[in-house]
C-alpha cells in the first residue's frame, strides 16, 4: 500500500501573530526554496478580473462551468452575495470571486497579492485530485439539483448532503426502518450490503481488509462506478483507513485481536449517518474491535451517554460536551480523529489541542482544501504539535468537490489528511 506521491503546494509559515487566527488572506507566504512565484511589482493592474462567462476552457475542466448556472456566491471582499454569473474572479489564480472590479482592485492591494500565486499553484492542482473513475457527476454548485439529478434529493442519509433539513439538530433525523430507505431507495446493487465480505480470508487466518482507494472498495462490494455512495462512506471509510493503515498503533490492536477506542471528535452530519458505519465492522473481517467514542457539542442531548452496536464488531458511544472538558472521563483513546476538523471556522481547538499535545495520542484530521489544511497546520504549530503525517490527500476522500461562497479552490469532504504525536 503507497500513499499517492503528493507534494504540498506550499509549506505556508504564519508570522507568529497570525497564529491563532483564521484570517488567511492577509498573511506573507515563505515559498520553499527554489519555488518562488513570480511577483510582478504591486499595481492594482497587474490582476485584472475575468468575467466567469470569458474563461477559456478545455473539456477536461468543465466542472467551471457550474458557477455560471448561477449557485449564489459571495465577494470575498464585500460579502454581498450575487448569482454565479454576476460575478469575477481573479484574472490570474481564478480562486477567488469578487462582485466589482472595484472590490477585486482593492482586495488585491489589501491581501490577494500575497497569496495569488500560492492559490494559482493550488488551483493547478484540480486535474491531480479529481476522482475520475465515478459515472455520477462529481462536481456540486447547488447540493438540492445535484441530489435531484441522482434520485435522492431529501431521502434517507442524503437529507444532511442539503441544507433542507437543517432546521433538524443532528441524529434526529427520522429514519424508516430498512437499509434502502436510508441509502435513499437506491437500486439494491448501488448500495453496500449490511453482510460480512464473503471468502475473504488470508492464508486461511481472518485479518482486516486493508483498502488503497476507492476502486478496490467498489470492486470489492461489487457496487457500480455510477454510485454516489462514497459521499457518504467518506465518513467510515476515512476512520477505518486510518485505524488499519496510518495508525500504526491501532492496527497491532486489530492484528492481536484487541478493541481499538476510537476518539471521535465534532461528528455532525455523522450522527444520522449511523448504517454506513457498519461498514467498518464488516472490513474488520472478524478480527478486533472498534469502540468509537462520539464526542462534540452537537451530539444531542437524549442521545448524549447512549451506546449501540453497529455489528458485533462496532460499538458507537455518544457524549454531548467539549472534548477537553469530557475526556477524563472517557475510557482513554487508541486513537483520536477529527474529519473535516475545520480549523478555518472554529476557534475553540486550542484547549483541544492542549490536551492532545499532553496526552501524546496519535492524532489525525482531514480537512477540505490544501488551504484549509496549512490553517490547521499553523493551528497545531501554534500548541507545540509536531506534524508527523504530512498534508496528503486522503484516498477515501469524497469524490464531489465542493467550492466556499467565495472561493474556487478544489475542496472535498475528507480532501486532505494530516497527523500528529503518530
Ligand atoms: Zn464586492
Ligand atoms: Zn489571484
Ligand atoms: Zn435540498
Amino acid at each position: 500500500m503507497a500513499f499517492e506521491p503528493f507534494i504540498e503546494t506550499v509549506d505556508v509559515q504564519w508570522p507568529s501573530e497570525m497564529a491563532r487566527t483564521s484570517d488567511i488572506v492577509a498573511v506573507t507566504v515563505s515559498y520553499p526554496p527554489g519555488k518562488a512565484y513570480e511577483e510582478k511589482p504591486v499595481s492594482s493592474a497587474s490582476s485584472t478580473p475575468t468575467k466567469y462567462t470569458e474563461l477559456p476552457r478545455e473539456d477536461s475542466l468543465n466542472d467551471v462551468k457550474i458557477y455560471v448556472n448561477g449557485g449564489l456566491r459571495q465577494c470575498v471582499m464585500c460579502e454581498r452575495e450575487f448569482l454565479g454569473d454576476q460575478l469575477l474572479a481573479c484574472s490570474k489564480c481564478r480562486a477567488v470571486i469578487y462582485c466589482s472590479s472595484t472590490c477585486q482592485k482593492q482586495h488585491w492591494k489589501e491581501a490577494h497579492k500575497h497569496v495569488c500565486g500560492l492559490y494559482k499553484a493550488m488551483m493547478e492542482r484540480e486535474e491531480e485530485l479529481a476522482m475520475k473513475i465515478f459515472l455520477f457527476p462529481c462536481s456540486v454548485d447547488q447540493p438540492c439539483k445535484w441530489l435531484e439529478s441522482l434520485g435522492i434529493h431529501r431521502k434517507g442519509m442524503w437529507r444532511r448532503k442539503c441544507s433542507c433539513y437543517s432546521y433538524c439538530p443532528f441524529g434526529l433525523l427520522p429514519v424508516k426502518p430498512g437499509l434502502s430507505d436510508s441509502w435513499g431507495g437506491l437500486d439494491d446493487e448501488e448500495y453496500p450490503r449490511d453482510s460480512p465480505f464473503p471468502n475473504h480470508l488470508r492464508e486461511g487466518i481472518s485479518s482486516p481488509i486493508l483498502l488503497s482507494g476507492w476502486s478496490e472498495y467498489y470492486n470489492l462490494r461489487s457496487l457500480p462506478l455510477s454510485s454516489p455512495v462514497a459521499d457518504i462512506l467518506t465518513h467510515p471509510l476515512t476512520l477505518y483507513y486510518i485505524i488499519t493503515t496510518l495508525s500504526i498503533s491501532s492496527k497491532n490492536l486489530l492484528l492481536n485481536g484487541k478493541e481499538v477506542i476510537v476518539h471521535y471528535l465534532g461528528p455532525e452530519g455523522e450522527l444520522d449517518s449511523m448504517p454506513a458505519f457498519a461498514e467498518v465492522g464488516h472490513l474488520l473481517n472478524g478480527s478486533g474491535n472498534v469502540q468509537i467514542v462520539m464526542v462534540g457539542p452537537e451530539v444531542p442531548l437524549n442521545l448524549s451517554g447512549t451506546t449501540s452496536g453497529i455489528g458485533s464488531r462496532v460499538r458507537v458511544n455518544l457524549v454531548r460536551g467539549i472534548y477537553q472538558e469530557e475526556a477524563t472521563y472517557l475510557p482513554p483513546p487508541s486513537v483520536v480523529v477529527a474529519l473535516n476538523c475545520g480549523f478555518d471556522s472554529h476557534t475553540i481547538w486550542g484547549d483541544a489541542l492542549d490536551l492532545i499535545k499532553s496526552t501524546g495520542v496519535p492524532t489525525f484530521f482531514t480537512d477540505q482544501s490544501e488551504i484549509s489544511c496549512a490553517n490547521a497546520k499553523q493551528a497545531l504549530r501554534a500548541a507545540g504539535l509536531h506534524i508527523t503525517h504530512p498534508v496528503t490527500p486522503n484516498p477515501f476522500r469524497s469524490p464531489v468537490r465542493t467550492h466556499g461562497p467565495s472561493s474556487n479552490l478544489p475542496s472535498y469532504s475528507n480532501g486532505f489528511v494530516l497527523g500528529v504525536n503518530t
